[in-house]
């Protein structure tokens, strides 16, 4: 049986982190559509310039674009048992095209994990943020003299949509569209919230045990 996983939390919350490591160990992919979007820019030509623009300025790129990039990496094969979803659904009405995808697939559980973090602690981690130029990973927080990528050796850098002005616009966005996500979902016994101002193993640990206590609920019992 396989496994659906969505991490929701703000920008900062720590889902790239979380959502890496969780979709390692469990053998799944992790879809984070930001990462999707920042290849994309990464070749010219392949991005429309208004989901560019949009996406620098820290505003949504639209519903349609976003649901038919997340359809067709769900269909994808390494996709077939399952997925750790990182930065989407963030719209209702991605959320409710979700559903139906996974509707279509029947393939386990749609476990939805809130990682739950302060907006003042959003604000001074993203500040601080560091991502590879090269292979877009997170660098280490524990490391904040680090200038090299552990991974690949490539440059660490600030995301262009991590500046002060940008962060507050996505903070802002991210209370405006995606939290009535997480009342979308609220209601479902496979919904669980974990306190993501912890360190990072601590989180780890919770929402794992959150993960397979949720997962094996949403299973009928055997007999
Ligand atoms: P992230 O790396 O998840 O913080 O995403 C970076 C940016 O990509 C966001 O600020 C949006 O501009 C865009 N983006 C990523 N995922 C989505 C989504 N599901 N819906 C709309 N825009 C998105």
């Amino acid at each position: 049986m396989g496994l659906n996983v969505i991490l929701m939390g703000a920008p900062g919350a720590g889902k790239g982190t979380q959502a890496g490591r969780v979709a390692k160990e469990r053998g799944l992919p992790t879809i984070a559509t930001g990462d999707i979007l920042r290849e994309a820019m990464r070749t010219p030509g392949v991005m429309a310039p208004e989901a560019r623009a949009r996406m620098e300025r820290g505003e949504l790129v639209d519903d349609d674009t976003m649901i038919a990039i997340v359809r067709d990496r769900l269909w994808r094969p390494d996709a077939v048992q399952g997925f750790v979803l990182d930065g989407f659904p963030r719209t209702v009405s991605q959320a409710e095209a979700l559903d139906g995808l996974i509707a279509e697939r029947n393939n386990g559980p749609l476990v939805v994990v809130d990682i739950e973090v302060s907006p003042d602690e959003l604000i001074r981690r993203l500040a601080v943020r560091r991502v590879c130029g090269t292979c877009g990973a997170n660098a280490n927080p524990e490391e904040p003299t680090a200038t090299a990528c552990s991974p690949c050796g490539g440059r660490l850098v600030q995301r262009v949509d991590d500046n002060e002005h940008v962060v507050t616009e996505r903070l802002k966005i991210y209370v405006q569209a995606t939290r009535p996500v997480l009342e979308y979902y609220r209601a479902r016994p496979t919904f669980r919230v974990v306190n993501g101002a912890q360190t990072p193993d601590l989180v780890a640990r919770q929402l794992d045990a959150m993960i397979d206590e949720a997962a094996s609920a949403a299973q009928p019992a055997r007999k």
